[in-house]
């Protein structure tokens, strides 16, 4: 394995037209936050680098809708960012900006540089354009059906739903999403970068790790999923794609090429060239050099994103700082899946969300449990779940009963016996040990099983696998609480024979105390603080504190030593009650319906009354009444039914997009209007041979269109 001599390591940008939730925390941000602090206490050189992604057309969007300035709107999310992560206790070296002209410098000097080695392609192709609005539809300005997922509301450059990456002219019925119209194809000219030519080295980077024969990095390192996706899309065939946009928002292209006017860098280019200009804002704020963080090859690099940027880190970023030739490669993208919110899918634009700056105002000083949570539920493998009761479970179970219990009853005791002064231990005592051997326990022996739980932590970070990590914390605690089960030191103290015993098991709790308070930083920084407190000691600056604690428990030696004074006690966690929780259920509830009501640019065309169609058009639907003999849930799709529906003389098979809105039961003999004569379509797989129609209200509610009493199946609506 490679040695590396600093790490840099950078978390995704958050993209500035909405708030922070709890997905993007369990994301992008709280895996590197643990990995930094971690490697920082391991007297590594870390530079950990983040900021706002304030560019592209999602930002126009916003703006128009809001009816402000586009510098309004990354404003106000960036300061929100800002104090949201520092609130959060995300220990960012640096916190920058793509607005900045630092960034706007550096992005262009990286397409020049491209420009001039003749690494783009230039290519006039047909875009979508919106004649009323009389602009080019960049990215999010066009929406459609996936192709892959038949998504409804995928974007022109991504779907949300399945995670594919697009082009607009892939969508299905594209829409202008400033007026709802069907777009034109007009020519244009764009740089493009030609991934094919890249081809046969991005293969070898990720397949074997090495490029040239150097190996760069294991690809048993790397997660499953993240290797699947990035084979997969070179196995699809890697495409040229454009790095320019038609918008007038963002990077722009540098005006000494021949036609850059109106043109911007495209925001997959500019957002990742972020993380060396947030690396340069550092340098300059801390008289520091910025180059060997990202062209040392002695530089670990390691990218922290959620599963939807993996295409962006492993392949075009890659690819550009590959063409441009001065910069090292990553080498690990540990990318996390999504985090599902009570059964459903977390969504910005439908406003279904644990808002990260709501929670910080409903529990003010809740972080660490919080944190503790998303950690414990992080989607690191595979999609997880948020929900409120776990959240609840999760606090008053494990950290109220467990961890603060522990530290409660130690602080208390050692003050209460000792004057809060760690007692000397007797090397020869025996008392019982904490394991499950049976054997009798002695202090070094439990400070070495201690160790042992350690170097367990550290593998697992090393491994990004947080969530055994956090187990880990969580099982010194309880070897820590077992000790005194096992021991029961408030009986031993009543006979003045006990006392070496009590001494000896009271100096090994107060060691699991200052080990969680090291162990537990890279997790719970909020309560590693409260640990030093507790403990008469100063904060830890996060410089070498986990190697000078294993070193020190490899020797044998203790981690603090007895006659050291240590604080009086509080707790360090509360429970939370039902009503606590059953007012965020309530929350989620109203935002979701709240959202219905407020048209958004996707939904407003629904509600408009629609213009005149000639009677004619009219008779060419077929509307008859159909009976629903069966129901399923379609596989994969949360909001799909496949129904089987009898028309009297024929039965039809129509998948439904109502699976929110009816279980399978209650859809089952209940008669229906149905427009029989649409052109067949394959959705998921399920060929649907007809509509249901649905009335919808305000709240987006769905039922069923039916007639006023039973019916004979097949009867024309007209
Ligand atoms: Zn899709």
């Amino acid at each position: 394995m490679r040695e590396f001599d600093r790490l840099l390591i950078t978390s995704a940008l958050p993209y500035a037209n909405g708030p922070l939730h709890i997905g993007h925390l369990a994301g992008a941000y709280l895996s590197a936050d643990i990995y930094a602090r971690f490697m920082r206490m391991m007297e590594k050189d870390v530079l950990f680098v983040c900021g706002s992604d304030e560019n592209g057309a999602a930002i126009t969007i916003r703006a128009k809708k809001d009816r402000v300035e586009p510098q309004k709107i990354v404003d106000t999310y960036h300061t929100l960012f800002k104090d949201t992560f520092e609130q959060m206790g995300l220990s960012f070296d640096v916190y920058h900006r793509t607005s900045s002209a630092l960034h706007h410098e550096t992005a262009q000097e990286f397409f020049m540089d491209l420009f001039k080695k003749g690494e783009f392609i230039e290519q006039e192709s047909e875009q979508f354009f919106d004649a009323t609005a009389n602009q080019f539809l960049a990215d999010r300005y066009v929406m459609g059906q996936c192709p892959n997922c038949d998504y409804e509301e995928a974007y022109g450059d991504q779907c949300e739903n399945c995670g594919s990456s697009l082009n607009a002219t892939d969508l299905i019925h594209p829409k202008s999403t400033i007026s709802g119209n069907i777009p034109q194809l007009k020519k244009t000219t764009h740089w493009y970068l030609p991934l094919d030519k890249y081809e046969s080295w991005l293969k070898e980077w990720i397949n074997n790790g090495t490029v040239d024969g150097t190996e760069l990095h294991r690809p048993e390192d790397w997660k499953n999923h993240v290797l699947g996706q990035c084979k997969s899309w070179i196995e699809g065939g890697l495409n040229p794609r454009s790095m320019t946009r038609d918008l007038n928002w963002g990077v722009d292209v540098p005006s000494e090429i021949n036609g850059s006017e109106g043109k911007k860098l495209y925001v997959w280019l500019d957002a990742p060239i972020g993380y060396i200009s947030a690396t340069k804002k550092w340098a300059e704020e801390n008289e520091k050099e910025w180059e060997p963080y990202w062209k040392d090859d002695k530089t670990k690099l390691v990218h922290f994103i959620g599963k939807d940027n993996i295409v962006f880190h492993c392949i075009i970023f890659p690819a550009i700082l590959k063409a441009h030739g001065d910069y090292i490669l990553p080498e690990n993208v540990p990318a996390n899946q999504f985090m599902n919110l009570e059964g459903r899918k977390i969504s910005t634009s439908k406003n279904y969300a644990v808002w990260v700056h709501e929670y910080l105002k409903d529990f003010p000083d809740r972080q660490d449990e919080l944190r503790y949570y998303m950690i414990k539920s992080m989607p690191e493998q595979k999609d997880s779940e948020f929900t409120w009761k776990g959240f609840q479970d999760a606090n008053n179970n494990e950290l109220v009963n467990n961890l603060a219990n522990f530290v409660n009853r130690v602080i208390v005791l050692t003050n209460k016996y000792y004057d809060g002064i760690i007692p000397e231990f007797d090397m020869d005592m025996e008392f019982e040990s904490a394991g499950e051997d049976g054997l009798p326990g002695f202090h070094d022996g439990e400070l070495l099983a201690l160790f042992d739980l350690l170097h367990e932590l550290s593998d697992h970070i090393r491994a990004y696998n947080f969530r055994e990590a956090l187990k880990v914390v969580m099982a010194i605690s309880s070897r820590g609480n077992q000790l005194l089960q096992f021991n029961e030191p408030w009986k031993l103290v009543k006979d003045e024979e006990n006392e070496d015993k009590v001494k000896t098991i009271m100096n090994l709790a107060c060691q699991h105390v200052a080990a969680l308070r090291i162990a537990c930083r890279p997790f719970l920084p909020f309560t590693s603080d409260k640990l030093s407190e507790l403990l008469g000691l100063p904060a830890i600056e996060e410089k070498d504190e986990f190697l000078l604690m294993q070193d020190n428990l490899a020797e044998g030696f203790p981690i603090m030593e007895a006659g050291h004074k240590i604080g009086k006690a509080f707790h360090l966690f509360s429970r939370l009650d039902d009503k606590a929780i059953e007012g965020q259920l309530s929350k989620l509830k109203e935002m979701s319906f709240e959202d219905f009501k407020k048209p958004t640019a996707n939904t407003s065309a629904k509600k408009e009354t629609k213009s005149a169609v000639a009677f004619n058009d009219f008779t060419k639907l077929d509307i008859r009444t159909a009976t629903i003999l069966t129901a399923e849930k379609v596989k994969k799709a949360d909001k799909l039914l496949k129904l089987e529906l009898d028309l009297g003389t024929e039965k039809r098979t129509v998948v439904s997009g109502i699976a929110e809105h009816y279980s399978t039961d209650e859809v089952v003999g209940k008669q229906v209007s149905m427009i029989t004569n649409l052109e067949p379509r394959k959705i998921r797989g399920v060929l649907s041979q007809g509509m249901i129609l649905m009335a919808e209200d305000n709240e987006g509610k769905l039922c069923f269109v039916s007639p006023e009493k039973p019916w004979t199946n097949g009867a024309s609506i007209r």
